[in-house]
């Protein structure tokens, strides 16, 4: 079983405006409203790649209610620990091209609430084989949280897909994560500075101390692809020009067909192969946390991974 982790969900609503007024009422039909949060994002493509899997992390009031419908009418298990605090909507008005973005900050988590939940966790964790962590720690936690939650679930494998303050914790901690997933601006983030898609450039970067024990850094690069490194060994992952609808989660995506793949066992090419793959399908549908499975295998076929030393 895999286990996905989401701190911080939201209900996502997107309003698509023909043209945006200021100081005046914005009257808006077409309205779609989802569970949100990067961990829920990858917990739809896992259910859409027929991984058996189960969601969880914090949820509150109204909202977090409506979090546990959508995944009951999606057939997808959860296991949440319900919290005092109301889960957050998040709001993008699409509108003339732009996305104008309206984030609620979420809850306010209590410290009975953390150790509630590292218990809870620590439950789950042990019927999972593998366990994703995804996307940001709602306030009130401690920004060594995950730190904490992955010495809970030792030995568990632990694919970690988070930035800022909570991945720089994650890196100076004791245990590690099995994989993360950085892309190009969270790597220049860690690092302080930009890097290119020059190999050597890369190499040199994940070959940095702070990844040191880090069994897996697979650096997404959006439309260039990847970069990988496993153990010892580097890989370069091409992919070719596709045509884009909508790019948002499919590094979600990419986490998801990474994990899967990790649990059943691939090579690295095809952990590798996969995760671009979901990425890449997930990039041409309108639908975030979606995949048209039919393009899969042609994907598959044309993302070139190469070993770079
Ligand atoms: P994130 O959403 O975390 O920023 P990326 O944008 O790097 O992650 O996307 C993850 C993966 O999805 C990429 O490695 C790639 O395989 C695929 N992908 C994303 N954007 C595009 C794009 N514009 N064209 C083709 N593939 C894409």
């Amino acid at each position: 079983m895999i286990l996905t982790i989401t701190m911080n969900p939201s209900i996502d609503i997107s309003y698509p405006l023909e043209v945006f007024e200021m100081d005046t009422v914005n009257r808006v039909k077409n309205v779609r409203k989802t569970a949100g949060g990067k961990g829920l994002n990858v917990t739809r493509i896992l259910k859409q790649l027929d991984a058996e899997v189960t969601a969880s992390g914090l949820i509150g009031g109204f909202l977090g209610e409506e979090i546990k419908k959508d995944l009951d009418q999606n057939k997808i298990p959860h296991d949440f620990l319900p919290i005092r605090g109301e889960t957050r909507n998040c709001i993008a008005v699409l509108h003339e091209g732009q996305q104008t973005e309206i984030l609620e900050s979420g809850p306010v988590i209590s410290e009975t609430e953390a150790a509630a939940f590292l218990k809870h966790f620590a439950k789950l964790a042990a019927k999972a084989d593998i366990i994703s962590f995804s996307g940001s720690l709602p306030e009130g936690l401690p920004s060594d949280f995950y730190s904490q939650m992955l010495q809970v679930c030792q030995p568990k494998p632990v694919v970690l897909d988070c930035s800022g303050a909570a991945l720089a914790e994650v890196l100076k901690g004791k245990v590690k994560p099995k994989l993360i997933k950085p892309n190009t601006e969270e790597l220049a983030g860690l690092l302080g500075r930009t890097v290119s898609t020059d190999v050597e450039e890369l190499k040199t970067a994940l070959s940095d101390p702070m990844f040191e024990a880090i069994e897996w850094i697979v650096v997404s690069m959006g439309g260039d692809g990847a970069f990988a490194k496993h153990f010892d060994k580097f890989y370069r992952v091409r992919i070719l020009k596709i045509e884009v609808v909508n790019p948002v989660g499919s590094g979600d995506a990419t986490v998801a067909g990474l994990t899967a793949a990790i649990e059943a066992g691939f090579s690295d090419e095809a952990i590798l192969k996969q995760g671009n793959v979901l990425g890449m399908l997930n990039a041409q549908e309108a639908t975030t946390g979606h995949a048209n499975f039919a393009n899969y295998q042609t994907l598959f076929d044309q993302v070139k991974v190469e070993e770079v030393g």
